[in-house]
C-alpha cells in the first residue's frame, strides 16, 4: 500500500464520520426507529403464547400493553412468555 492509498483511506473515514454526525445532528436518521429495530426476535428469544411455569408477559416488567414489548419484536400476547421474562416489581 503506497502512501496515497493510505491518505484516500484516511480522507474516507473522516469524511464518512463527518456525514454521519451531520446526519444524526440534522435528525435526517431517526434514532427512536433505530432503536425500534433493535427489538429481538421471537425465535431467538424463544418466544411462546402460552405461559410457562405461571409466567406470562402481563407480569412482565418489559409487557406494553395491549400487544407490545420493549425487547421482544412483534405482536405480543398477554398471556406469552419468553426467556427474557423479568415480573414487574409491585
Ligand atoms: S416475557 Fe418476554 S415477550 Fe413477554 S413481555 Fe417479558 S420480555 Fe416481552
Amino acid at each position: 500500500m503506497d502512501d496515497r492509498t493510505k491518505v484516500s483511506r484516511r480522507v474516507f473515514f473522516r469524511g464518512a464520520a463527518t456525514i454521519a454526525g451531520a446526519a444524526l445532528a440534522a435528525g435526517v436518521i431517526p434514532i427512536r426507529a433505530a432503536q425500534a429495530q433493535q427489538k429481538l426476535a421471537k425465535d431467538i428469544m424463544k418466544y411462546q403464547g402460552t405461559p410457562k411455569d405461571g409466567q406470562k408477559c402481563d407480569d412482565c416488567q418489559y409487557f406494553q400493553a395491549p400487544k407490545s414489548c420493549s425487547l421482544v419484536a412483534g405482536d405480543i400476547s398477554p398471556q406469552g412468555w419468553c426467556t427474557a421474562y423479568n415480573k414487574k416489581k409491585s
